[in-house]
C-alpha cells in the first residue's frame, strides 16, 4: 500500500508543507508574472478557456501528484486573477490582503482548529476572547460590549437582524427602517428572518435624511420598542457616512433600536484623524465590521459587535457531543453560541496577528493613507477639464465620469477596460446617474497609478 500523502500539523507538518510552499510561492509568481497586469486579458470566454485548457482532467482516474498538481492550479489562479495588488484594480471593497495575515492564515490552516466547541479549539476559542473584547472595547469603551466573528457584512447584518427580532419577540415582530442607501443584505435578511417588508427611507445626497427618518418613525403603527433603524457608516457606492448621531437621536426619541453598517467606514475607529466622521457608533446596539475591506485580511474577516453582550444569549443552543451542560459546568467554555455556524474556521488568527503587529497606529496609518489617495485621485479628476466629479470622497471611493458621457458610455469603458485586462474600475447609480468607481484600498498605490488610471479611462472611447 502506498503512504498516505503528508499532513500539515503536528511537529513533521512545516518539512512537508515548506516544498508544497516552495511551489505555490513559485507559482504564485510566475501566473502574476504572466497575467502582467490587473486582470487576464481576453473576458470572461478567453479565461474560462485558459483555466480548462491549464486544468486538464480535474478528477483523473489516477491523481498527477501533489508539486504538478500545485503548481498547475495555483499558475492558472494567479494568472487569472483580479488582483487587488495591483493599483489598477479598484473596483470593489475588494481588499489586497497583506502578506501578514495570509502568512497568520496559514498557519490557521494548518492546525485547523474548529470554533464549535473547546476540544477542537483550545487555544484559538481563547485568542477569539481576546480580540472580541478588544474590538468591542474599541468601538464601545469598557463595558458590557462584546463581538461575534462572521463570514463577512452580509453575515454581521443577518445575525444583526436576529438579535433585534428576539429582543424584541416579546412585543411583536420587529420592523427593519432602513435608507435607500443601504446595503442589499439588510432587506435580504428580512426576508430571510421572515419579518415584515422594511420600510425604506429616502437618501437623496447619498445618505439617509434625518427629517425622512423622523417622519417614518412617527408613522410607523407598530408596538413601541419593536422598530430597528439601520444607518450605513460607509455606503458600498460611494462611501458616504449616514448623519449617526442624529440617527442616534432619533431613535431614542422613537424607543427605536439601532444598527450601524459600519463594513465599510468601522476602521476609521483606529485613525486619530478620521475617528470623529463615525462619531455616534458607540450609540449603536450593533455594529457591523469587515476587515476583509478596510482592515487588509483575506476573506474571511467580518465581525458583529453588540453595546449589550447579553443580546447574544438569543444564540445560545445545545447540542450534547459539543457543549454537554456537565461539560459546560465542569468549565469547558460553550463556542457553540457565537455562531449560527458549526464548524468555523479560526479566522480570527490573521486578524490578531494583525493587530498586535501594526497597534492601533499601524492601521490608522493605513486607513488614512487611502483616504489621502482618494482625495488625490479626486484632485486630479476635477482638475481634469474632460471629467465630472461626483463629490470629494469621504472615505477612500471616488465616482467619476467624463463630461458628456451617457449611462452606456460608462458601462462601455467599464467593460473595454476589463476585456482589455488594463483596469478594474467599478460602476454605481446615483442621483439617477451612472459613474464609474474607484474604490481606492491599496496603500502601495502610488500618484503616477492615479494618473495611469484617468489617462486609461480618457483613451477608451466608444468605437
Ligand atoms: C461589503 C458590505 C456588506 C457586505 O459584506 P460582505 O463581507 O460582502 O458580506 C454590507 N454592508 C456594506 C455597507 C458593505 O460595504
Amino acid at each position: 500500500m502506498s503512504t498516505p500523502p503528508p499532513l500539515a500539523g503536528g511537529a513533521q507538518g512545516p518539512d512537508a508543507l515548506r516544498p508544497l510552499l516552495s511551489a505555490a510561492l513559485d507559482a504564485l509568481r510566475t501566473g502574476a508574472t504572466a497575467r502582467g497586469g490587473p486582470l487576464p486579458a481576453g473576458g470572461p470566454t478567453a479565461v474560462a478557456a485558459r483555466v480548462r485548457e491549464a486544468a486538464g482532467e480535474i478528477l483523473p482516474a489516477r491523481g498527477e501528484g501533489c508539486e504538478p498538481a500545485l503548481r498547475t492550479l495555483v499558475h492558472a489562479l494567479a494568472e487569472g486573477a483580479a488582483d487587488p495588488a495591483d493599483a489598477l484594480c479598484a473596483a470593489h471593497l475588494h481588499c489586497p490582503p497583506l502578506a501578514l495575515a495570509v502568512a497568520a492564515d496559514l498557519a490557521a490552516s494548518a492546525l485547523n482548529p474548529s470554533m464549535d466547541s473547546w476540544d477542537q479549539a483550545p487555544a484559538a476559542s481563547e485568542v477569539e476572547t481576546l480580540v472580541t473584547r478588544a474590538l468591542a472595547a474599541e468601538a464601545y469603551g469598557t463595558g458590557r460590549g462584546d463581538a461575534l466573528v462572521t463570514t463577512g457584512g452580509t453575515e454581521s447584518n443577518q445575525l444583526a437582524l436576529l438579535l433585534a427580532r428576539e429582543r424584541t419577540a416579546a412585543h411583536g415582530p420587529v420592523q427593519l427602517v432602513v435608507g435607500e442607501n443601504a446595503h442589499h443584505s439588510l432587506g435580504r435578511a428580512a426576508w430571510l428572518l421572515g419579518m415584515p417588508e422594511p420600510v425604506t427611507v429616502p437618501a437623496p445626497a447619498g445618505v439617509l435624511d434625518p427629517a425622512a427618518l423622523d417622519e417614518a418613525l412617527s408613522h410607523l403603527t407598530g408596538p413601541p420598542g419593536t422598530f430597528l433603524v439601520s444607518a450605513t457608516a460607509g455606503t458600498t457606492d460611494a462611501g458616504l457616512i449616514d448623519p449617526l448621531d442624529q440617527v442616534a437621536d432619533l431613535c431614542a426619541r422613537h424607543g427605536a433600536r439601532l444598527h450601524i453598517d459600519a463594513a465599510y467606514g468601522g476602521p476609521l475607529l483606529f485613525s486619530d484623524v478620521r475617528r470623529a466622521l463615525v462619531h455616534g457608533m458607540e450609540r449603536a446596539d450593533s455594529v457591523t465590521f469587515d476587515l476583509h475591506k478596510l482592515g487588509w485580511q483575506p476573506v474571511a474577516a467580518g465581525l458583529l459587535l453588540v453595546r449589550d453582550g447579553d443580546d447574544l444569549a438569543a444564540l445560545g443552543h445545545h447540542a450534547d457531543y459539543l457543549n454537554a451542560g456537565d461539560d459546560t459546568e465542569a468549565g469547558l467554555p460553550d463556542l457553540l453560541g457565537r455562531s449560527l455556524r458549526t464548524t468555523r474556521r479560526p479566522d480570527v488568527l490573521k486578524i490578531a496577528v494583525t493587530l498586535k503587529a501594526l497597534g492601533r497606529q499601524g492601521i490608522g496609518a493605513l486607513v488614512d493613507q487611502v483616504c489621502a489617495q482618494a482625495q488625490e485621485f479626486a484632485a486630479l479628476v476635477a482638475a481634469h477639464p474632460g471629467f465630472e466629479l461626483y463629490d470629494r470622497p469621504v472615505i477612500s471611493t471616488v465616482l467619476f465620469r467624463p463630461v458628456g458621457a451617457d449611462d452606456d458610455h460608462i458601462a462601455y469603458v467599464r467593460r473595454e477596460l476589463l476585456g482589455q485586462g488594463r483596469a478594474v474600475l467599478g460602476r454605481a447609480r446615483i442621483d439617477g446617474r451612472r459613474w464609474l468607481k474607484a474604490t481606492l484600498l491599496n496603500p502601495h498605490t502610488r500618484p503616477g497609478d492615479l494618473a495611469e488610471l484617468l489617462k486609461l479611462v480618457e483613451g477608451t472611447t466608444p468605437r
